[in-house]
């Protein structure tokens, strides 16, 4: 049986590890301390003697393939960007959730739509705590789902808060602990496709408490980037701007600075490889493939979603929600936009996938220890 010894020799020494956390949170012997996380959010044994041996860890883990099989089976994957029942592009009809949200608001105008009937009892969001860092988080009022929407740049706290550890992501996953400990079910989960991924893996298992996991909402996702000092000046430099200026960011094919005086700048992503986690470059899901429904600002107008079902239950959250609280983009112009937005994501998910290819091969010809 392979165990968490084998992920640390097989994962985390290449540099494949994105930290989704889905080992430690999941561990059958966690409560006694067997795996934990360190300072920086990477899972390491806090006492291998309490290792059952279970194997849970390895098989749960997103970059080890033994489940792919049964987890593309399990949401009726297909080539090649998985299952794909409608796309379309959306914002909310409530103004308060426009103007919090990263790009149309329809994750969060969906999330309270689920809400407000009473089929979900909360959602795994992440919030923003300081300047331009989240951290994953139970929401489960209306006013904690609205209070996670968007990307804001808040740097009304100084510019001293920054630290090395300031990056996109939120490890989401370790909010599943709590969740469990409050006995709580039917949640949504919002994150990155490698966390669902993760969950699908824990879903394929029958590992509790992922059951309580009732919607799978994923984000389109390029990289998760990291603004550490020396990236952020790097990043002032490429952009021209300041950092003391910056309202909001988001990301869709560039990286979109918006600045206080209602400017913008824009930076190709190719251009930000110096900031991306290294084990991001591993990575070949870029449309969240096996989500309910997947969310992205890519191909859409600013200040709308791209939004595509992959599942019965997505598309059944996507119609009950039109006309109520979320409304479509219509290009009178164009009636194939919809294909043309698709077509784009997939040329980007195609990239995505080409890039990660070369580099397994690259790494497979020359391995390396990552440390740290
Ligand atoms: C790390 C990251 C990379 C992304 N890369 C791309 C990209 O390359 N191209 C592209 O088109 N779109 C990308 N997106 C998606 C895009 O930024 C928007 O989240 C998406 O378009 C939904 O917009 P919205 O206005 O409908 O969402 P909103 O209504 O604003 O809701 C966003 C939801 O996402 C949650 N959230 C925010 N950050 C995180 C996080 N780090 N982890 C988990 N949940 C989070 C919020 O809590 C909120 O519930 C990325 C998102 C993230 C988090
Ligand atoms: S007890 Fe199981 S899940 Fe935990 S570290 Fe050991 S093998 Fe992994
Ligand atoms: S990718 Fe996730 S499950 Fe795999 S070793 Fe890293 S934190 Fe653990
Ligand atoms: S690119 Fe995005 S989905 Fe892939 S490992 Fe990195 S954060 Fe996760």
């Amino acid at each position: 049986m392979k165990t968490f010894f084998n992920l640390v020799q097989e994962v985390q020494k290449p540099g494949l590890c994105h930290r989704c956390g889905g080992c430690v949170t999941f561990c059958t012997a966690v409560n006694y301390g067997a795996l934990e996380l360190d300072a920086d959010g990477k899972p390491r044994y806090g006492d291998a003697e309490k290792c059952i041996e279970c194997g849970l860890c390895y098989l749960i883990c997103p970059e080890i393939h033994e489940l792919d099989e049964e987890q593309k089976r399990m949401t009726a994957w297909s080539e090649p960007m998985g299952r794909v029942l409608g796309t379309s592009v959306a914002r909310a009809r409530d103004p308060r959730v426009l103007e919090l949200a990263t790009d149309g608001g329809v994750v969060t105008a969906l999330l309270l739509r689920l809400f407000d009937m009473g089929f979900i009892h909360g959602a795994i969001v992440a919030r923003q705590v300081g300047i331009f860092r989240r951290e994953p988080w139970l929401a489960t009022s209306r006013e904690s789902i609205l209070e996670a929407a968007g990307f804001h740049f808040d740097a009304s706290h100084g510019m001293k808060l920054y630290s090395d550890q300031y990056s996109t992501y939120a490890a989401s996953i370790h909010e599943l602990g709590p969740m469990a400990r409050r006995g709580l079910q039917r949640i949504a989960f919002v994150g990155t496709p490698c966390q669902i991924k993760t969950l699908r893996r824990m879903e394929a298992l029958g590992v509790v408490p992922a059951d309580a996991i009732t919607h799978h909402f994923g984000l389109f996702c390029t990289g998760n980037f990291v603004f550490g000092e020396e990236q952020r000046q790097r990043l002032e430099e490429i952009g021209g701007f300041n950092w003391g200026e910056v309202d909001r960011i988001n990301i869709k094919e560039e990286l979109m600075i918006h600045l206080n005086d209602g400017s913008r700048r824009l930076i190709p992503l190719d251009k930000l490889d110096f900031m991306k986690r290294y084990a991001c470059r591993y990575c070949d899901d870029y449309s969240a493939e096996y989500a309910d429904i997947s969310f992205g600002g890519l191909g859409a107008p600013d200040g709308w979603t791209t939004v595509i079902t992959r599942t019965p239950l997505g598309r059944a959250v996507l119609a009950d929600a039109r006309g109520e609280v979320i409304e479509a983009y219509r290009d009178r112009d164009n009636p194939a936009f919809a294909s043309d937005v698709l077509h784009k994501v997939r040329e980007w998910s195609d990239r995505k996938k080409a890039a990660a290819k070369e580099n397994h091969a690259r790494l497979e010809s020359r391995p390396v220890t990552v440390l740290g």
